[in-house]
């Protein structure tokens, strides 16, 4: 079986020389054990992070060892009785074709009809951190107006439509003209800034959003934070979830030049981290579902196919390259 290691630590830009495609052998199960087939596997933001080494809220990988995310999988050999053959798992061995287990760090999906992977997408990490974010950090009402960054990726696309379907005016930034329409025309977004072709982002925000901005959910920070700032209304919420922007720099970025804002407008900014607020996970889990069958919530997919292609997902996703969520079909 095939699986991706780290081979280099990137810096900068992650290329495709960071990474090795290596053929193992992967042990029969035994005993209490499992053979999984993962048919789907997720690359993710955050991963970028842990190719640092540095200290975190979780460890950095290490060099010459396969690389985790989460995955989903189906059980093919079964010495387990709580996982049959033909159980759909998800785990954090992504990265990889095969991998057995003794069930302890797999979970068994919930039973629906919908594809196995939106438990990568709108109904996993990503959907759990957009609606998270939004109410409980971001303490959305109905009628605020409501920004978000990186606006029609995994996270953003469904910050977009909760907001919508919560009573919101809803605006975002995107990096294309495609994007922008996407969330117009799809999602009924009220309004798109493309933040590559404008000149002036703050001028471009503050005409997306002509009554201000009472929540921004901020994935990109840089340039994007600054200007947002010169748009939020008095008593406003930021909700910082990530810092694309950010993640490939090789020296320290600057600052917002104008975080004084802060105290004139009186805004509240935090940080989160969804793993803090897993519990909540099979509310939200059931609180989406009436969502998607009510047609209220919708999503997209990118899709790389093959474990080699993994590498370029991963990259791609500080390139734009994928609309909602970017998966590496597996099997
Ligand atoms: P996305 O699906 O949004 O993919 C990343 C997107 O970011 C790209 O498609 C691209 O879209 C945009 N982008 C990339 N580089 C830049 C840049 N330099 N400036 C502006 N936009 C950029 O990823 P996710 O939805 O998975 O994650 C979104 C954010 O949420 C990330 O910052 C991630 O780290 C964070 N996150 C945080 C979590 C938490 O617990 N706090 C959990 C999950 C995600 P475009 O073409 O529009 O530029």
């Amino acid at each position: 079986a095939r699986e991706i290691h780290l081979k280099s630590r990137p810096q900068g830009m992650p290329t495709t020389e960071d990474f090795a495609l290596t053929t193992v052998s992967i042990p029969e199960p035994k005993a209490g054990e499992v053979l999984v087939k993962n048919l789907w596997m997720s690359v993710d933001p955050y991963m970028r992070g842990r190719m640092v080494d540095r200290k975190s809220y979780v460890p950095p990988f290490a060099l010459n060892e396969v690389l985790a995310g989460g995955a989903i999988g189906e059980v093919v050999e079964s010495f387990n009785p709580n996982f049959p053959v033909g159980t759909h798992v998800s785990s954090m061995n992504g990265w990889r074709e095969y991998f057995t287990s003794a069930g302890e760090d797999l979970q068994p999906l919930p039973k629906t009809e919908l594809p196995p992977q939106a438990f990568l997408g709108v109904l996993g990490m990503p959907g759990m951190t957009a609606y998270t974010g939004l109410t409980k950090i971001g303490e959305l009402k109905a009628g605020d107006n409501v920004f978000v960054s990186a606006a029609s990726g995994a996270v953003g696309a469904i910050v977009c439509q909760i907001a919508k379907l919560k009573g919101c005016y809803v605006a975002g930034s995107v990096g294309s003209e495609e994007k922008a329409r996407y969330l117009i025309d799809e999602l009924g977004v009220d309004a798109v800034v493309n933040y590559k072709t404008t000149d002036n982002l703050t001028q471009s925000i503050a005409q997306a959003c002509p009554n201000g901005i009472d929540v921004y959910f901020e994935n990109v920070g840089g340039e994007h934070l600054e200007a947002v700032l010169n748009v939020m209304n008095d008593y406003g919420r930021i909700a910082v979830c990530g810092m694309i922007d950010q993640y490939n720099n090789t020296a320290p970025s600057a600052g917002p030049s104008n975080l004084a804002l802060l105290i004139m407008k009186k805004l509240k900014m935090q940080g989160f981290i969804i793993f803090d607020h897993w519990a909540g996970y099979p509310a939200f889990v059931e609180q989406m579902g009436e969502w998607i069958k009510s047609g209220q919530i919708s999503w997209k997919e990118t899709v790389y196919e093959g474990i080699e292609q993994a590498p370029d997902a991963f990259i791609g996703l500080f390139n734009g390259k994928n609309t909602g969520k970017m998966l590496v079909k597996l099997a």
